[in-house]
Order: C-alpha cells, then structure tokens, then sequence
C-alpha cells in the first residue's frame, strides 16, 4: 500500500455523507449484558435508509468523483447490500449507475435493483464474468468502477460508523463485525484504534467460503468457493488484485471467527426475540461467534455492529428451521 488512509479522511467522509446517510443509534442491550455480564451496545446500521451500512460507503465513493466523472456514471459488480446501496445513492445524486450481474442472480433481487434505479446489465453465467463485463464497461465507456470493498473512499465512508460508536462510548473493549470483502471491518478498525488502540476488533465469518479469513491465513488473497449461507451478504470474495482492504483487515484486525449456519440462525433468532428487530444473518454473526466460542465478555464493554436488514421471508423461514423455531408459536 502506497498510500494510506488515516482518521482525517474519515471525519471527511462524515461531512460529505450526512446529508444521505443516518447517524444510527448505539443502544444498549439489555438482554445479551445480562446474558454475557457485560455492558453490551447494538450499533443500528441496519436502520440506514437502504437497510444496510453500505450506504456510507456507496454516497462517500460517488460524492468523491469529479464533475466529469459524475457525468459519465459508475459502474459496480455487487447485487447485494453495496449494489442497492449504490444505486439509491446515484438516484439522490444524478449520478448514473449500472450494476453488472450475471444470468444466475435470483428474480427478487434483480427486481430490487430494478426498483432502486440501477441500470441492470446482465451477463455471464457466475459473478466472475459480470465483473469482466463491469471491467470492459469501465474501460470502454469511460465508467468509474467502483469495488464494494476494496476502495478508499468507501473505507472511509463504512469508517464513519466506527467513529460514530468511538464518540459515544469511547472506553468499548471490543468491537465485533461481520467480514467480508472487509471494507467494514478495515474502515472501523482504522477508526477504533486511531481513537483507541487498545480496543480489539473482530470479524467474523461464515464457516464456508470465508475468503478474508483464508486470505490472512496464508498471507495474501486467495480465491475460495462460495457457498450458501444464512449470511449470503458475507459471500463472495476479496480480489486477487486486492489493493486496500486485505492490507488494513491485517493491520487492524485483532482476531478473526467462523460460525456455523445453526449458531448464525439462533442468533437471527434472539434479535428477534429479544431486541424486536428483524435482522439478516450477517448482522447476527457478532453474537453468534460469542455463543459459539464461549468468550468470555464478563466486565467489559463491547459493541455489535448490527449491519443490516435485508432479509427475504425464505431465509428467515430457512433460520428458524435451522434454530428449531416454531416462530409464529414463541414469540
Ligand atoms: C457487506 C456486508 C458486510 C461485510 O462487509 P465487508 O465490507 O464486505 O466486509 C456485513 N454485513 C452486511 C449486512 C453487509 O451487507
């Protein structure tokens, strides 16, 4: 890495990201503190007008374009929470958005995109051969691409939820997120730990197909099979060409986990339960690692990013099987 991203572009992505972007409330969780005895605090991003964080990221990247640039579009490869985030973003801001996705996305996320304004271009069998044709698109028409992961500005802009937390409760010991691509993790960490160094920061990820977690494991980026997962917004993987986010995941990471598909549903579960929110499993993974490896948050004060809702009926049917849940019974 050449050049390095530092607290200062993330109090610059606040300021360009306000006005589309909620501040989400940090509130306590009455339950899991009692559980865990601890002091546990839920960060809603989830509450972001696109049911995700992604938002910061998405408005942050286009907000840094420049007028001509503006004008031309972007271009993106993501059908999930960065894709919608994108293209809610473009249709406040004029900007034009194409979202490259292969014949194999399912119909009801084609018909979101469709709804939030992206121009869809479908082709290719698998996500690989969408993100060819993004590349070509860049190349050809003069596009910006713009990775949902791996790129500074968005870094910066996921940054600005780690900020948000660090100002209201500055003394947290641990922070857990879900991990992907690790644009979240990378932007909170360079957050938490410019303000905090000796907060820990922890990712997790689904068992199967963790491609970050792989990646830091043997040292550099690696290609690792996706599989289906309760947490499909954790899917996917980190880029051969990897630029920014592997880099600072390394550096700012203190400690990756895996959880497995029951343990990510009952946590869906307990958010439903318990918090009375609806989440997708890659919001739930933070709570699901704590179960799962019996850790040990007695006294401390620990934060769960809770990133986001986007959640189709099937899957939650899918998570309440798995959590042996009758869930219209036991509410
Ligand atoms: C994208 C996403 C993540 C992971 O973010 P990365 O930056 O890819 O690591 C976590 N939770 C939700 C809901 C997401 O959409």
């Amino acid at each position: 890495m050449n050049e390095q991203l530092t607290l200062q572009d993330i109090y610059r992505a606040r300021q360009r990201i306000a006005g589309l972007t909620l501040r989400t409330p940090l509130v306590r969780s009455e339950s899991l503190s009692r559980r865990w005895n601890c002091e546990a605090w839920l960060k809603l991003d989830c509450l972001q007008p696109t049911g995700a964080f992604k938002l910061r990221g998405a408005v942050n990247a286009l907000l840094g374009l420049d007028a001509a640039q503006r004008r031309r579009g972007v271009v993106t490869m993501s059908t999930g929470n960065f894709g919608r985030a994108l293209a809610y973003a473009g249709q406040h801001l004029g900007i034009p958005v194409k979202v490259c996705i292969s014949r194999l996305v399912p119909q009801n996320k084609v018909e979101a995109l469709r709804q939030s304004g992206a121009e869809l271009v479908i082709h290719g069998e698998a996500q690989d051969e969408a993100d060819v044709e993004a590349r070509r698109l860049r190349d050809e028409q003069g596009l910006a691409y713009v990775s949902p992961f791996d790129d500074p500005l968005v870094i910066a802009g996921q940054g600005t939820c780690g900020l948000e937390i660090m100002e209201e409760q500055p003394d947290i010991d641990m922070l857990f997120a879900g991990l992907s691509g690790g644009g979240l993790i990378a932007g909170i960490g360079l957050a938490v730990k410019s303000i905090n160094p000796r907060a820990e920061v922890i990712g997790v990820s689904m068992n199967q197909g963790a491609a970050m977690l792989e990646s830091l494991a043997a040292g550099h980026p690696l290609q690792v099979p996706e599989v289906a997962s309760l947490a499909d917004s954790l899917g996917g993987g980190i880029g051969l060409d990897n630029a920014w986010s592997f880099a600072m995941t390394q550096r700012y990471m203190d400690r990756g986990y895996k959880v497995d598909e029951a343990q990510i549903a009952r946590a869906m579960l307990h958010f439903l339960r318990e918090e009375k929110l609806l989440v997708e499993g890659a919001a739930a993974v933070g709570v699901a690692a704590v179960e799962q490896h019996q850790l040990d948050l007695s006294g401390r004060r620990v934060a769960f990013v809770v990133s986001g809702q986007n959640l189709s009926t099937a899957t939650f049917a899918e998570a309440c099987r798995l959590a042996g849940e009758r869930p219209y019974e036991n509410l």
